[in-house]
């Protein structure tokens, strides 16, 4: 199964989506997006954040979405955000190429049915405490509704081990790809919530013949609302890929 997103065709080419973990403002994006340009096919950015707390930072909301949709449009560049409440999804399918299911949102399943009714590509995202049955089972209540512009991110499930933030099971994202057929990326950042990790398993997600990676960078990492001890900074980012191109 292959998803076209502008010239992009995830399932075929190894595809990055990077960016912050939340939009902030305009100019931090921008400075983050140009920063990266040219080692992303999809920029990421969250205008609704999920927060386990509620006096944490919860995003720009619609002001985000407007955002991320001019800096996209400037740059030329696809773009990725997550919908994480049905009330809201015209205004996300607007402003993005691509809806994410969060996480936490993977069995919410009224929401699953609705972004199921669009013809929008949609990432879902494996909740952290979800079987690959239950993950696999969430995303047939998409392709169910109709829309087959399905792709797959394994981003950590929760064990006993408490050095990393989550526990990345790679060998469920490859059972899934098997599985559903569906393309099936991994995000670096959330899984392990350390940024030394990211370069070191970006090697291992290319080696393994899965379809790509998630990357949270920021152009000042120590400045970020959300997330900041697992973000990159452009220079890091860009030097994985610089890497990259000799040892390939
Ligand atoms: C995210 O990608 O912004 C995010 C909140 O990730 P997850 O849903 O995997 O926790
Ligand atoms: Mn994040």
């Amino acid at each position: 199964m292959v998803i076209k997103v502008g010239d992009i065709s995830i399932g075929k080419d190894f595809c990055v989506i990077a960016g912050p973990c939340a939009i902030e403002s305009k100019e931090l994006l921008i400075r983050t997006a140009k920063g990266i340009k040219e080692n992303i096919s999809i920029l990421r950015g969250g205008a609704f954040k999920p927060r386990t707390n509620r006096d944490s930072f919860q995003g720009l909301g619609k002001e985000g979405l407007n955002i991320l949709k001019e800096v996209g449009e400037e740059l030329e560049v696809p773009t990725i955000t997550e919908v994480m409440d049905a009330r809201d999804l015209l205004s996300v399918a607007e402003s993005t190429d691509i809806l994410q299911i969060g996480a936490r949102n993977m069995q919410n399943f009224s929401l699953l049915r609705e972004v199921g009714k669009t013809k929008k590509p949609v990432l879902l995202k494996r909740g952290f405490a979800s079987t690959i049955k239950e993950w696999i089972a969430a995303a047939e209540y998409i392709t169910a509704e109709g829309n087959n512009n399905l792709f797959l991110c394994e981003r950590g499930i929760r064990t006993f081990e408490t050095e990393t933030r989550f526990t990345l099971d790679i060998a469920g994202a490859i059972i899934a790809k098997r599985k559903t057929r569906l393309p099936v990326i991994v995000d670096l950042s959330h899984s392990t919530g350390r940024r030394e990790l990211v370069e070191p398993l970006y090697r291992a997600i290319k080696a393994s013949g899965l379809d790509g990676v998630m990357i949270e960078v920021h152009c000042s990492p120590e400045e970020a609302k959300c997330d900041k001890d697992q973000a990159l900074t452009v220079e890091e980012f860009n030097m994985i890929f610089k890497k990259d191109n000799y040892i390939y």
